[in-house]
């Protein structure tokens, strides 16, 4: 049981995706200006709502963020991220995609590119999404 002293542990679930295109290379997208962690590039995806399931989540989100159209059987769990930041704790499950309707342009503003799995070792990512890298390198090739 937690006494007084113990805090509340403030849990963010956020989804995220690896988008993977015919050459192996993977979608990123930079966080805009007047988010947290603006300029940081990473793994398209968003916030799990009440009553959502994750993959209904990135269903939405894509839709969102990059207009495209995924089917769920199309997304693969691949791993989790766990991460403290100082005011919440993220865990953001990460799948990954090749299939999709449409092609992926920003919607809201924010850039994208595509990049090879050994090139988002140079990226600036936010410290929850970097620890990802070595399982998508792992899976795709460099
Ligand atoms: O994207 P959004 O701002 O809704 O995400 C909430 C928080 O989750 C961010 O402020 C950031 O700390 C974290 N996050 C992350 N990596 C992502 C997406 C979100 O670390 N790919």
């Amino acid at each position: 049981m937690s006494g007084p002293e113990t805090p509340a542990l403030r849990l963010l679930l956020v989804v995220a995706v690896a988008l993977v295109d015919v050459d192996g290379r993977v979608l990123v997208s930079e966080r805009p200006a007047g988010k947290q962690l603006a300029g940081l590039w990473e793994f398209p995806g968003g916030k799990v709502e009440a009553g959502e399931r994750p993959e209904e989540t990135l269903i939405r989100e894509l839709s969102e963020e990059l207009g495209i159209r995924v089917e769920e059987p199309c997304l693969a769990p691949l791993t989790f991220a766990s991460h403290a930041y100082p005011d919440f704790h993220l865990l953001m499950p990460l799948y990954v995609c090749r299939r999709w309707s449409g092609t992926p342009r920003p919607m809201e503003g924010q850039a994208l590119k595509w990049v090879r799995p050994k090139a988002l070792r140079d990226l600036a990512m936010p410290p929850a999404d970097a620890p990802l890298i070595p399982f998508l390198v792992e899976l795709l090739g460099s």
